[in-house]
């Protein structure tokens, strides 16, 4: 029966190595432009990402792998012990710690896919015969019910709730048993998640109304489309398009998860920003493979609200730890509806309380890494890459091993009230787990997004040391190399080791924030427009040894907010390249607080690497003026009085890196003076 089934699994499946094994496997996906390279296409060599996946590979998920298989820590794993048999006790911790370990899964089974260390195999293996143990015959799994069925307790039942977090967890079952396959060629995580998505597939077909509209945190719109990528099954597409249909045709939805009205009339993003950023990157899978217009069109007034409106300046997303919409349908304040973790109204952005679930900054980049397969178009490249240097990396500290569920733009110790979230970073968020796995399969992932192809050749999204060994749309084989110390420097180099015999289209992208780039080839500059966000293509028969160099110049550069943000009026922020920077007081001389510190609009702040927690970083240092208002006790108001000017020597580091030197205040948005 096992082998009958293996067979099966196969002849549905197809053999993994003529298969196309991206990370998000769009190859065949009618509607996008863009498709992924292959898990382990891309090697990093050195640079920040190099440095940043070593750390990832040899501290971020041992580190987080022993967590979760350390019940005194965590439960995370001993749940699935407990629901297979294999041990006895209770379910702990949230009820989305399966979906957390899965995303754990993921990661490891990603860094297989760079690595192939056969430790990183017999793990997964083991791992996959206990969660296999754990699920129903049925295909359904969900450990806070089956521990319970398993003690005939009747306290839980499948799918009873529609606001439990069933269908997340099995979207992340989905996508790292996608991933395990493609990294591994092994069926044995697929088995289990084509059994699962089957049983979604039943539940929905006789579920009623209230309850299909299970979708809370919806990574399984991404988990059923990449389950239809891998096997071709139609019905799985069939079931992703019902999950968005089904949405807000009940009448108590909610904006917190935007399913008050139905997805394509909303006009404006809403609600729990994870829910939110899962949902549009859910979405534009489906679009991916179907071309339905009204979703695209529904995407591209979501997309332009939160860049336009809603997003922090580093890519963070979800202004509000608490607040109400106002849309609703009453004006009675008992039927306002809370909405919570959630992006605030247009341009409210406050800084101290800023929510910004690393959840949502990473969904962010999934929402716009599959707007940029599905168009082409830079500028979904721009906000990926400033949400993965800025708002993704600052939820994970630079030693890999301890983390932040919020991401603030400033601290203060002054501000008289405990916020619910720690503003320290820590090693385990026992409530609230599901961010640390998140980040740490991002970055071991990274290595993925950094090139793209598409019919006419090959497109280079995210620029870092590395090498490309990959195979065009057109099958020609191609090898390259990159040198480069970006983000740092925007001096990138790149050799090809062996070229195409037709000519092909390269595909270099400019970022937004990169004015007077330059190409050259073999040291020739390339004569054409460089323009700003946009991907520059250059068709032409490339040579084995040919050497293209890019210059992307990233002077330091002040930033302002449009006025309507009234928490950053007269206010600046510091960003180099794609790096948005802050000041933290530990980079100030003793007695100078963070708050007291302006900056003049023409301040000449110098680049200089600087070494923390043995990761090298480009601070900025130079002179900033100093207000003079420590006595602000019990005053809320006082007269103006002048900074002595250039009266303190700063230094300002990337924002990401903030929190490392122990607890701190912190700012991002820094008072303008002159
Ligand atoms: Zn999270």
């Amino acid at each position: 029966m096992i082998r009958l089934l293996a067979i099966c699994l196969i002849l549905v499946v197809g053999d993994a190595s003529a298969q196309q094994k991206a990370l998000v496997n769009t190859g065949k996906s009618k509607y996008a432009k863009l498709s992924s390279v292959d898990m382990g296409d891309v090697t990093w060599t050195n640079g920040f990402w190099a440095d940043r996946f070593k750390v990832c590979r040899d501290t971020m998920i041992p580190n987080l792998w022993r967590i979760y298989t350390d019940a005194k820590v965590s439960h995370a794993y001993r749940n699935f012990e407990i629901a297979a048999g294999l041990d006895t006790g209770s379910h702990q911790g949230p009820p989305f710690h399966d979906g957390d370990f899965y995303k754990l899964f993921e990661a490891v089974a990603s860094m297989y896919a760079s690595t192939h260390d056969p430790k990183f195999d017999a793990l997964m293996d083991k791992t996959i015969a206990v969660i296999a143990k754990a699920q129903r015959a049925d295909g359904y799994i969900h450990t806070p019910t089956i521990i319970e069925e398993r003690k005939n307790s009747g306290k839980e039942k499948a799918f009873n709730d529609r606001l439990n977090f069933e269908t997340y967890n099995l979207g992340h079952l989905m996508t790292a048993a996608c991933i395990h396959y493609r990294a591994t060629g092994k069926t044995n995580m697929l088995k289990l998640a084509i059994k699962a998505t089957d049983y979604l597939y039943n539940f929905y077909k006789t579920a009623s109304p209230e309850l299909a509209r299970n979708a809370i945190c919806p990574s399984h719109y991404m988990g059923v489309v990449e389950m239809y990528r891998t096997t071709h099954d139609p019905k799985y597409l069939e079931l992703a398009k019902n999950l968005i249909n089904i949405r807000g045709l009940m009448d108590n939805g909610t904006d917190d998860n935007q399913d008050r009205i139905p997805l394509r009339q909303q006009t404006q993003a809403m609600g729990h920003a994870v829910r939110a950023n899962y949902l549009f990157a859910g979405a534009a899978d489906v679009y991916a493979e179907t071309g339905d217009t009204t979703l695209i069109h529904t995407l591209n007034l979501m997309w332009n609200d939160v860049v336009n409106r809603k997003m922090y300046i580093t890519g963070g997303c979800g202004a509000l730890y608490d607040g109400v919409s106002p849309d609703g349908t009453s004006y009675n304040p008992n039927d306002v509806q809370k909405v919570h973790q959630a992006y605030g109204r247009d341009y409210q952005l406050p800084n101290f309380t800023a929510h910004n679930e690393t959840c949502a900054n990473i969904g962010n980049v999934l929402w716009n890494w599959r707007m940029l397969q599905v168009t082409g178009e830079a500028k979904y490249a721009d906000v990926m890459e400033l949400a993965l240097y800025n708002s993704v990396l600052s939820g994970i500290s630079l030693s890999g091993r301890s983390f932040l569920y919020t991401n603030p733009l400033s601290y203060s110790d002054e501000l008289p009230f405990n916020q619910r979230w720690s503003k320290d970073r820590v090693g385990y968020i026992k409530l609230s787990n599901c961010c640390p796995p998140n980040v740490v399969r991002t970055i071991a992932e990274i290595n993925d997004y950094a090139y793209s192809v598409s019919d006419k050749g090959l497109w280079f999204n995210l620029y870092g040391g590395n090498t490309l060994t990959t195979k065009l749309k057109n099958d020609a084989e191609i090898k390259l190399s990159q040198i480069t110390s970006y983000p740092w420097d925007g001096k990138i180099s790149i050799s090809i080791d062996q070229a195409p015999d037709k000519a092909t289209s390269m595909f270099f992208r400019i970022p937004g924030w990169s004015k007077d780039a330059i190409i050259k080839i073999n040291g020739t500059a390339v004569n054409q427009v460089l323009s700003p966000g946009s991907y520059a293509e250059i068709i032409r028969n490339w040579k084995t040894g040919d050497k293209i160099e890019l210059n992307l110049p990233m002077p330091v550069t002040m930033m302002e907010a449009n006025p309507l943000v009234e928490e950053t009026r007269n206010q600046v922020a510091v960003k180099r390249g794609p790096v948005v920077y802050c000041l933290e007081s530990a980079d100030l001389e003793k007695g100078q607080k963070v708050f007291d510190i302006a900056l003049s609009a023409q301040n000449e702040l110098k680049p200089e690497m600087i070494t923390i927690d043995n990761s090298p970083i480009m601070s900025l240092t130079g002179k900033a003026d100093v207000r003079e208002e420590n006595s602000w006790k019990n005053q809320l108001y006082k007269p103006v009085t002048s900074p002595k000017q250039n009266a303190a020597n700063i230094r300002l580091i990337p924002y990401y890196a903030w929190g490392n030197r122990g607890h701190a205040d912190m700012e991002t948005w820094i008072p303008l003076d002159r």
